[in-house]
């Protein structure tokens, strides 16, 4: 193979995992090689956490302005090196190249964002009860922190969790996901750059079981962020239990989308195809039930058919891509199962209901999207995330019949309405049980603005100042005067 094999960062050092085992990476659209990489197991892990704790000491207690100086230059190599991100991003996840470009100057937007938040960590002075004492409270980096990500934002999900760590003065390693590990790859190299101290930042690149069992059983490790599917963060959680490592998980969602009969609905049209098929609809955020005021319910449907079929699906690395594959055969594979799910229950099918094949088609994991109507609630599209370009049309009549059903679900991350009616467009986010409510807005995500879920999409927050929250501790001293 004359591939160069990537190798993971520890300690300052890109080195090799000790077992020697390596993995591939393949595009999802044409199914090529696209690299190689190391591929550990515990031992690894072992060694970069080893690295982040003997590393601690020094950042944990270097000045917020130091630590700042280092993110802020790795911001600015994040966007002088966007372009050649993006094309790796493309490559190996298949996401349209313009997404992929807002992705990475989003990561840069996050760790310039947080190399001035690490100037904002306050502490407080309380009065006291008794003339004598003295109370102050003051915040302290948790730790050592293990970030592991998906594979849907290759480089996003990474800067959301280290930015925030770092700058509140935590030492990292990050486990990224085995189907995109090439752009965590390529931020290491631009960390190197940016001149972090040996430790500081850690690359572990390896099986997910065996690295995530040293992470949860090693108690140097003080702090577990994770976002990913619910499954694995109730594993987590479990395993997190026996030494109370601080934990925050951002899982799984199941987005409603609601069009009032008082809605533009041009721009919920808009709306919805973004909320919908960024990503090919592998987002957490993205719409899985699509509420219409029967009213009107056909005219909506048309208009987003219309769209829909103009939509060009292809390699994300083709400039004119706007909906890219699923990520591999099994995220097809469920997509696939959710729509003949749906036929045999009953939903008919508006446009697309299959995989696309012919041509380039024929080697990637490409599905049509896919329009659905007559939904019933035991299909498993109305309940179980679907993370796939596909949308099932539901009516509705009234605002609490409506609220109640975009409820009824164990996932709360982000939810859509779309309205012109002022008081319903207070009154609704409201009554909604989710974390982030895009009001006449179908990408409501910014790097100064809380992200994360109600029930079990998760607890705890990313973004803004709420970001930083999770990785420090607080501590009350008391002083007798
Ligand atoms: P998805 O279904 O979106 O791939 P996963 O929850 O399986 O979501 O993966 C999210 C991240 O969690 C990936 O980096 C994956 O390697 C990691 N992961 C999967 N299983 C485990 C585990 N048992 N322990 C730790 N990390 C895991």
């Amino acid at each position: 193979m004359t591939e160069q094999i990537k190798r993971m960062y520890i300690n300052g050092e890109w080195v090799e995992a000790e077992s020697g085992n390596t993995l591939e990476v393949k595009s999802p659209a044409t199914g090529e090689l696209i690299g190689v990489i190391t591929y550990g197991d515990g031992r690894d892990t072992k060694k970069a956490i080893d690295a982040a704790d003997a590393a601690f000491k020094e950042w944990g207690s270097a000045t917020a302005r130091e630590r700042s100086k280092y993110l802020s230059e790795l911001s600015a190599l994040i966007h002088k090196n966007r372009n050649e991100l993006a094309e790796i991003i493309a490559a190996e996840l298949g996401k349209p190249i313009r997404e992929a470009k807002g992705e990475v100057l989003g990561a840069a937007d996050n760790f310039a964002w947080y190399a001035e938040e690490a100037k904002r960590v306050y502490g407080e002075t309380v009065p006291s009860t008794f003339p004598n004492k003295r109370i102050h409270v003051m915040k302290q980096p948790v730790g050592v922190t293990a970030a592991i990500t998906p594979w849907n934002f290759p480089i996003n999900m990474a800067a959301r969790k280290i930015a925030p760590a770092l700058a509140a003065g935590c030492t990292v390693l990050l486990k990224p996901a085995e189907a995109t590990p090439l752009t965590s790859v390529r931020v290491f190299e631009l960390i190197e750059e940016a001149g972090f101290p040996k430790g500081v930042v850690n690359l572990v690149l390896g099986e997910p079981q065996k690295v995530g069992a040293e992470i949860m059983a090693n108690k140097k490790v003080r702090k577990v962020t994770f976002t990913g599917s619910t499954a694995v963060g109730k594993l987590l959680m479990r395993q997190a239990a026996d030494q109370m490592k601080r934990v925050s998980f951002e899982l799984g969602g199941h987005a409603p989308f609601i069009v009032f009969e008082d809605a533009d609905l041009d721009a919920a049209a808009n709306g919805l195809f973004e909320s919908k098929y960024r990503n090919a609809g592998q987002m957490c955020i993205c719409t899985n039930r699509l509420y219409v005021h029967e009213s009107v319910a056909d005219e909506f449907a048309q208009k987003l058919v219309e769209r829909t079929q103009k939509a060009v699906v292809g390699d994300g690395r083709n400039p004119e891509t706007e909906i890219g594959p699923l990520v591999n055969q099994a995220g097809l594979d469920k997509v696939l199962d959710h729509i003949e799910d749906a036929k045999a229950k009953g939903a008919k099918v508006l446009t697309g209901g299959h995989r696309l094949t012919g041509g380039e088609y024929d080697q990637g994991f490409f599905c049509a999207p896919t329009i659905l109507t007559d939904i019933n609630p035991d299909m498993k599209i109305v309940s179980e995330e679907t993370f796939g370009p596909v949308v099932p049309i539901i009516t509705f009549k009234t605002e609490e019949e409506v609220i109640e059903a975009a409820n009824a679900s164990d996932f709360g991350l982000a939810a859509y309405m779309y309205s012109q009616n002022v008081s319903r467009c207070l009154r609704v986010p409201e009554k909604l049980e989710y974390g982030i409510v895009g009001v006449n807005d179908g990408s409501p995500t910014q790097t100064q603005a809380p992200f994360g879920g109600f029930k079990e999409s998760g607890f705890g927050r990313e973004g803004g100042k709420w970001g930083i929250e999770g990785f420090l501790e607080t501590k009350f001293v008391s002083y007798g005067i």
